[in-house]
Protein backbone atom coordinates (compact mmCIF):
# COMPACT_ATOMS: atom_id res chain seq x y z
CA UNK A 1 0.00 0.00 0.00
CA UNK A 2 1.43 3.37 -0.87
CA UNK A 3 1.53 6.12 2.52
CA UNK A 4 -0.16 8.90 2.02
CA UNK A 5 0.15 12.16 4.57
CA UNK A 6 -2.57 14.69 4.99
CA UNK A 7 -1.33 16.51 8.78
CA UNK A 8 -2.22 14.53 11.44
CA UNK A 9 -3.20 12.42 9.08
CA UNK A 10 -1.88 9.42 7.21
CA UNK A 11 -3.33 7.23 4.69
CA UNK A 12 -2.59 4.25 3.03
CA UNK A 13 -4.06 3.20 -0.38
CA UNK A 14 -3.53 0.04 -2.71
CA UNK A 15 -1.97 0.31 -5.78
CA UNK A 16 -3.87 -1.29 -7.56
CA UNK A 17 -7.05 0.42 -6.59
CA UNK A 18 -5.42 3.47 -6.90
CA UNK A 19 -5.10 3.37 -10.59
CA UNK A 20 -8.48 2.98 -11.02
CA UNK A 21 -10.37 6.23 -12.11
CA UNK A 22 -13.30 6.19 -11.13
CA UNK A 23 -12.75 5.12 -7.19
CA UNK A 24 -12.16 6.98 -3.99
CA UNK A 25 -10.66 4.80 -0.81
CA UNK A 26 -8.32 4.93 1.87
CA UNK A 27 -7.34 2.97 4.74
CA UNK A 28 -6.76 4.94 8.25
CA UNK A 29 -3.99 4.29 10.81
CA UNK A 30 -3.52 4.95 13.96
CA UNK A 31 -3.24 7.43 16.63
CA UNK A 32 -6.55 8.67 15.11
CA UNK A 33 -9.55 6.15 16.35
CA UNK A 34 -12.88 6.42 13.75
CA UNK A 35 -15.25 4.31 16.18
CA UNK A 36 -17.42 6.37 18.28
CA UNK A 37 -18.63 3.38 20.02
CA UNK A 38 -14.41 1.50 21.00
CA UNK A 39 -11.98 3.61 22.32
CA UNK A 40 -11.86 7.03 23.75
CA UNK A 41 -13.25 10.15 22.07
CA UNK A 42 -16.73 10.08 20.58
CA UNK A 43 -16.68 13.24 18.61
CA UNK A 44 -13.50 12.89 17.94
CA UNK A 45 -13.90 9.83 15.80
CA UNK A 46 -17.01 11.13 14.13
CA UNK A 47 -14.24 14.55 13.36
CA UNK A 48 -11.83 12.18 12.03
CA UNK A 49 -14.18 10.74 10.19
CA UNK A 50 -15.48 13.95 8.60
CA UNK A 51 -11.97 15.04 8.28
CA UNK A 52 -10.86 11.77 5.84
CA UNK A 53 -14.29 12.67 4.03
CA UNK A 54 -13.04 15.99 2.88
CA UNK A 55 -9.82 14.93 2.03
CA UNK A 56 -10.89 12.19 -0.01
CA UNK A 57 -13.52 14.47 -1.85
CA UNK A 58 -16.80 12.61 -0.55
CA UNK A 59 -19.65 13.71 1.35
CA UNK A 60 -19.78 12.91 5.62
CA UNK A 61 -23.47 13.02 5.26
CA UNK A 62 -23.99 9.91 3.19
CA UNK A 63 -20.97 8.08 4.78
CA UNK A 64 -22.93 5.06 5.21
CA UNK A 65 -21.70 1.91 7.51
CA UNK A 66 -22.52 -1.92 7.85
CA UNK A 67 -23.35 -2.84 11.81
CA UNK A 68 -20.61 -5.75 11.33
CA UNK A 69 -22.07 -8.66 13.32
CA UNK A 70 -19.42 -11.27 12.63
CA UNK A 71 -21.20 -12.88 9.57
CA UNK A 72 -20.88 -12.61 5.63
CA UNK A 73 -24.25 -11.24 4.51
CA UNK A 74 -24.05 -8.71 2.04
CA UNK A 75 -26.13 -5.84 1.00
CA UNK A 76 -26.76 -3.45 -1.54
CA UNK A 77 -27.21 0.25 -0.46
CA UNK A 78 -30.44 1.65 -0.90
CA UNK A 79 -32.21 5.22 -0.56
CA UNK A 80 -32.99 4.69 3.29
CA UNK A 81 -29.86 3.26 3.84
CA UNK A 82 -27.17 6.15 3.01
CA UNK A 83 -26.09 8.11 5.62
CA UNK A 84 -26.68 5.16 8.03
CA UNK A 85 -23.79 4.32 10.67
CA UNK A 86 -21.74 7.88 9.53
CA UNK A 87 -22.09 9.09 13.47
CA UNK A 88 -21.84 5.61 14.86
CA UNK A 89 -22.74 1.84 14.59
CA UNK A 90 -25.92 2.72 16.38
CA UNK A 91 -27.23 3.78 13.21
CA UNK A 92 -25.74 1.73 11.29
CA UNK A 93 -27.01 -0.66 8.41
CA UNK A 94 -28.46 -3.62 10.79
CA UNK A 95 -27.03 -7.26 10.68
CA UNK A 96 -24.98 -7.04 7.64
CA UNK A 97 -20.89 -7.18 7.23
CA UNK A 98 -20.84 -5.64 3.85
CA UNK A 99 -22.17 -3.16 1.54
CA UNK A 100 -22.39 -2.67 -2.28
CA UNK A 101 -22.86 0.63 -4.20
CA UNK A 102 -22.83 1.69 -7.96
CA UNK A 103 -23.97 5.04 -6.84
CA UNK A 104 -21.49 8.07 -6.83
CA UNK A 105 -20.81 9.52 -3.49
CA UNK A 106 -22.27 7.21 -1.01
CA UNK A 107 -18.75 6.45 0.65
CA UNK A 108 -19.11 3.40 2.41
CA UNK A 109 -16.88 2.93 5.98
CA UNK A 110 -16.12 -0.35 7.57
CA UNK A 111 -14.16 -1.02 11.00
CA UNK A 112 -11.48 -2.90 12.00
CA UNK A 113 -8.91 -4.02 15.07
CA UNK A 114 -7.51 -7.03 13.24
CA UNK A 115 -10.16 -8.20 11.31
CA UNK A 116 -9.35 -8.34 7.49
CA UNK A 117 -11.65 -5.79 5.45
CA UNK A 118 -11.93 -6.79 2.01
CA UNK A 119 -12.97 -4.41 -1.02
CA UNK A 120 -13.66 -5.42 -4.51
CA UNK A 121 -14.64 -3.14 -7.51
CA UNK A 122 -16.21 -3.38 -10.80
CA UNK A 123 -14.51 -0.92 -13.06
CA UNK A 124 -16.48 -1.15 -16.13
CA UNK A 125 -19.72 -0.99 -13.84
CA UNK A 126 -18.44 1.44 -11.57
CA UNK A 127 -19.76 -0.76 -8.62
CA UNK A 128 -17.58 -1.05 -5.55
CA UNK A 129 -17.96 -3.30 -2.40
CA UNK A 130 -16.48 -4.06 0.92
CA UNK A 131 -17.02 -6.35 3.25
CA UNK A 132 -15.52 -6.85 7.00
CA UNK A 133 -14.41 -10.97 7.01
CA UNK A 134 -13.32 -11.62 10.62
CA UNK A 135 -12.09 -15.00 11.43
CA UNK A 136 -16.26 -15.89 11.81
CA UNK A 137 -16.98 -14.07 8.38
CA UNK A 138 -13.65 -15.66 6.67
CA UNK A 139 -14.93 -19.45 7.50
CA UNK A 140 -18.36 -18.37 6.38
CA UNK A 141 -16.24 -17.20 2.97
CA UNK A 142 -17.44 -13.64 3.25
CA UNK A 143 -15.25 -12.13 0.54
CA UNK A 144 -16.54 -15.25 -1.95
CA UNK A 145 -20.07 -14.00 -1.10
CA UNK A 146 -19.00 -10.64 -1.93
CA UNK A 147 -18.30 -11.88 -5.18
CA UNK A 148 -21.38 -13.41 -5.72
CA UNK A 149 -23.35 -10.67 -4.45
CA UNK A 150 -21.43 -8.23 -6.97
CA UNK A 151 -22.32 -10.74 -9.71
CA UNK A 152 -25.95 -10.97 -8.89
CA UNK A 153 -26.99 -6.84 -8.03
CA UNK A 154 -24.28 -5.49 -11.10
CA UNK A 155 -23.61 -8.05 -13.21
CA UNK A 156 -20.72 -7.61 -12.60
CA UNK A 157 -17.99 -10.17 -14.26
CA UNK A 158 -15.73 -11.52 -11.10
CA UNK A 159 -12.41 -11.66 -14.52
CA UNK A 160 -12.71 -7.79 -14.17
CA UNK A 161 -12.95 -7.16 -10.20
CA UNK A 162 -10.06 -5.53 -8.90
CA UNK A 163 -9.62 -6.68 -5.03
CA UNK A 164 -8.17 -5.33 -2.00
CA UNK A 165 -7.33 -7.00 1.18
CA UNK A 166 -6.57 -4.99 4.10
CA UNK A 167 -4.05 -5.14 7.00
CA UNK A 168 -5.07 -7.47 9.82
CA UNK A 169 -3.82 -10.16 12.18
CA UNK A 170 -1.54 -11.80 9.81
CA UNK A 171 -0.32 -15.47 9.86
CA UNK A 172 3.24 -13.85 12.06
CA UNK A 173 0.80 -13.35 15.40
CA UNK A 174 -2.81 -14.18 14.80
CA UNK A 175 -3.08 -17.59 17.18
CA UNK A 176 -5.92 -19.55 17.54
CA UNK A 177 -7.20 -22.62 19.12
CA UNK A 178 -8.13 -25.84 17.11
CA UNK A 179 -11.68 -25.06 17.63
CA UNK A 180 -11.58 -22.51 14.82
CA UNK A 181 -9.51 -24.94 12.68
CA UNK A 182 -12.44 -27.56 13.17
CA UNK A 183 -14.85 -24.75 12.39
CA UNK A 184 -12.69 -24.01 9.43
CA UNK A 185 -12.20 -27.40 7.99
CA UNK A 186 -15.82 -27.65 7.40
CA UNK A 187 -16.37 -24.95 5.10
CA UNK A 188 -13.14 -23.79 3.62
CA UNK A 189 -11.83 -25.68 0.57
CA UNK A 190 -7.81 -25.42 2.02
CA UNK A 191 -8.53 -25.18 5.78
CA UNK A 192 -5.99 -26.33 6.40
CA UNK A 193 -3.26 -24.95 3.61
CA UNK A 194 -4.94 -21.63 5.86
CA UNK A 195 -3.38 -22.71 9.08
CA UNK A 196 0.43 -21.99 10.31
CA UNK A 197 2.25 -24.41 12.91
CA UNK A 198 5.37 -23.24 14.76
CA UNK A 199 6.42 -24.08 18.07
CA UNK A 200 4.02 -26.10 18.65
CA UNK A 201 0.99 -22.69 18.03
CA UNK A 202 -1.50 -22.70 15.52
CA UNK A 203 -1.90 -19.65 13.81
CA UNK A 204 -4.91 -18.06 10.85
CA UNK A 205 -3.68 -17.12 7.87
CA UNK A 206 -6.71 -14.68 7.36
CA UNK A 207 -4.77 -13.37 3.91
CA UNK A 208 -4.35 -16.77 1.91
CA UNK A 209 -7.94 -17.46 3.30
CA UNK A 210 -9.44 -14.59 1.59
CA UNK A 211 -7.32 -14.83 -1.48
CA UNK A 212 -8.06 -17.89 -2.23
CA UNK A 213 -12.21 -17.19 -1.74
CA UNK A 214 -11.57 -14.29 -4.01
CA UNK A 215 -9.77 -16.14 -6.57
CA UNK A 216 -12.01 -19.46 -5.93
CA UNK A 217 -15.20 -16.51 -6.75
CA UNK A 218 -13.39 -15.62 -10.56
CA UNK A 219 -10.91 -12.72 -9.27
CA UNK A 220 -7.93 -13.07 -11.06
CA UNK A 221 -5.11 -14.00 -9.16
CA UNK A 222 -2.67 -10.95 -10.70
CA UNK A 223 -6.08 -8.52 -9.43
CA UNK A 224 -5.45 -9.26 -6.00
CA UNK A 225 -3.48 -6.61 -3.75
CA UNK A 226 -2.91 -8.02 -0.07
CA UNK A 227 -1.71 -5.46 2.20
CA UNK A 228 0.29 -8.16 4.38
CA UNK A 229 0.58 -5.78 7.14
CA UNK A 230 -0.11 -7.41 10.36
CA UNK A 231 -2.03 -4.73 12.96
CA UNK A 232 -1.18 -7.25 15.76
CA UNK A 233 2.96 -6.24 15.25
CA UNK A 234 2.65 -3.08 13.00
CA UNK A 235 1.90 -0.43 15.54
CA UNK A 236 0.50 1.58 12.83
CA UNK A 237 -2.83 0.15 13.04
CA UNK A 238 -5.08 -0.79 16.10
CA UNK A 239 -5.34 -4.41 17.47
CA UNK A 240 -7.51 -6.05 19.13
CA UNK A 241 -5.37 -9.04 20.22
CA UNK A 242 -2.61 -6.72 21.24
CA UNK A 243 -4.35 -4.08 22.98
CA UNK A 244 -7.88 -5.59 24.62
CA UNK A 245 -11.28 -3.26 24.97
CA UNK A 246 -9.09 0.44 25.20
CA UNK A 247 -8.28 -0.48 21.00
CA UNK A 248 -9.65 2.08 18.84
CA UNK A 249 -10.89 1.13 15.32
CA UNK A 250 -9.04 1.54 12.13
CA UNK A 251 -11.09 2.12 8.86
CA UNK A 252 -11.72 1.34 5.17
CA UNK A 253 -13.16 4.39 3.50
CA UNK A 254 -14.48 3.38 -0.34
CA UNK A 255 -16.53 5.21 -2.78
CA UNK A 256 -17.47 5.56 -6.27
CA UNK A 257 -16.16 9.03 -7.35
CA UNK A 258 -18.79 12.13 -8.10
ZN1 LIG B 1 2.33 -9.99 13.15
Amino acid sequence: MIEHIHGEIRLLKFENLSRQPGLVHAMTTRPQNYAPHRGTGREEAIRWRQEVCRILGVSYDRLTSPSQVHGADVLVVEDLDIGCGRDGRGSAVPNVDGLMTDRPDVPLILLSADCPLVCVYDPERRAVGAVHASWKGTVARAAEHLVHRMQAEFGSVPGRLVAGICPSAGPCCYEVGRDVLRIARTRLDDADGCFVHRDGRMYLDLWRANRQQLESAGVPGESIETAAMCTICDTRFWSHRRDGETAGRSALFVAIGQ
